[in-house]
């Protein structure tokens, strides 16, 4: 048992705690969290500054994180996301199990640093480069397990049947390293993943369907509804004006309503990229109790278009954030792309305020991390420390200059608003520093092994 003592610790929306002594036992699970010191002789080590929940990434394909910066030239007049994916394509055929567990476990470092205590990995890339199995079939998986062991982040591995290559249509020679053949052969691959994450303390196992694209009517109905399948269910559905096109001409419907009308949309649902939803829909959504995953940088970057977030999380809709290609890395800076995108369309201020008083940084830091926690595959909680559960929490510096004089009320906001990466300067994840003083304490040794993988899949130049 050890107990962490703090000048201030954020408990619920607007309720510091102060001073603050969390008690962790030997596995980093909180056994006590309030205003006063245990007096039973626990030893107490002291930190200065603010305490925050970690933050929770709900959606990272971590391999593309080495092309990040890679797809910003022009290849031609009217580039999408579908020159993008040509490009994306061309590195998922390439990446070895070494190569990609480097990859993730720089990833995973970055965001620890940044302040994610947990992702949902979405995971396609599952077979060799001819497409065929790797002899241990969950091998990389395995890769993003003990990746992100060494980063010190909980994962959540959410391993994705995908078949076609679009509505109705068979899968290309590019698509093969992501491909099942039947839903008995994910089925198979599924039970090898839980066999390897059981080995692992901070691994959680979710499953899902890539998109409605990747997988027929009858497919998606067996996995999402009769198969009953174990932890959080992912899927992306509504990134593009082109599938949601594709999907009326083919289904008679529009993904996110098809969706409601043929699966049992329930809290378990976590929809990732619902940006092009009707009125209706988003209702729909809120009614099933379905999560959106939103990846504001990586659709800012793509193209995308926006996802009614005001309306939606007034509704009381449920939603979380992802960093999905990982062009940025800052929780800090998802939300405030989420807010500005919406304030840039209306002309207005603090569209993520339901009502009058209420405070953008305060509701955007609430929903998002009970969201994101739901798409982690965790129960529900109230408050954001609760005995029982891991200590994952990120220190914000008390001294940073707008920090410093500041009234509790507007702490959040001024973090959310007006913060970076350098106001964290401590992270723990499971009652474990991983960064101190704004650096990863295994830095070095993760960033070589990185560099040696860039070099090897020379995608980047040197
Ligand atoms: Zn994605």
């Amino acid at each position: 048992m050890k107990t962490y003592a703090f000048e201030r610790l954020y408990q619920d929306k607007q309720c510091w705690i102060a001073p603050a002594y969390v008690t962790v036992d030997a596995a980093g699970t909180i056994t006590a969290v309030g205003s006063e010191a245990p007096d039973d002789g626990t030893p107490v080590e002291h930190h200065r500054g603010l305490v925050l929940p970690g933050f929770q990434n709900a959606h990272s394909h971590a391999f593309q994180y080495a092309m990040a910066g890679l797809a910003e030239f022009a290849t031609r007049p009217d580039d999408d996301f579908w020159s993008w994916r040509t490009a994306m394509y061309d590195l998922a055929l390439r990446v070895g199990p070494e190569q990609l567990e480097a990859i993730a476990t720089m990833l995973y470092a970055e965001m620890v640093r940044h302040g994610y205590t947990a992702v949902a990995e979405f995971h396609y890339l599952h077979h060799d480069v001819d497409g065929r199995p790797y002899a241990e079939p969950a091998l990389l998986s395995h890769c993003l397990m003990r990746a992100a062991a060494r980063a010190g982040i909980h994962l959540t591995l959410v391993p994705m049947f995908y078949r076609l290559g679009g509505f109705d249509q068979p899968a290309t020679a590019q698509q093969r390293r992501f491909l099942s053949p039947d839903t008995d052969a994910y089925l198979d691959l599924l039970a090898a993943v839980h066999k390897t994450a059981a080995s692992f303390a901070h691994v959680t196992v979710g499953a899902g369907v890539h998109s409605l694209r990747a997988a027929s009517r009858a497919d998606i109905q067996f996995l999402l509804g009769e198969a009953d399948l174990r932890g959080p269910l992912h899927l992306h559905i509504a990134e593009q004006t082109g599938e949601v096109a594709a999907c009326e001409a083919r289904w008679g419907q529009r993904p996110v309503a098809w969706l409601l009308d043929h699966v049992a949309v329930d809290a378990r649902f976590h929809l990732v990229h619902a940006t092009h939803v009707t009125e209706a829909e988003w209702r729909g959504m809120v009614k099933a109790g379905a999560n959106a995953v939103i990846c504001p940088s990586t659709e800012g970057n793509l193209g995308d278009g926006f996802f009614p977030i005001d309306d939606y999380h007034a509704a009381g809709g449920a939603w979380c954030i992802g960093t999905d290609s990982h062009v940025g890395l800052s929780p800090l800076e998802e939300l405030r792309w989420l807010d500005y995108g919406r304030r840039l369309q209306r002309r207005r201020r603090n569209v993520m305020c339901p009502d009058v008083g209420a405070d953008g940084g305060v509701e955007m830091v609430d929903r998002a991390f009970h969201g994101g926690r739901a798409a982690m595959g965790a129960a529900a909680q109230k408050g954001y420390f609760a005995v029982g559960t891991p200590f994952d929490a990120v220190l914000v510096d008390s001294d940073h200059p707008l920090l410093a004089v500041c009234e509790p009320d507007r702490l959040i906001a001024t973090l959310i608003y007006a913060g970076d990466v350098t106001f964290i300067r401590t992270l723990f994840q499971a009652g474990t520093v991983r960064v101190e003083n704004g650096r990863h304490r295994e830095a070095d040794a993760i960033r070589a092994a990185f560099s040696s993988a860039l070099r090897a899949l020379n995608s980047r130049g040197n």
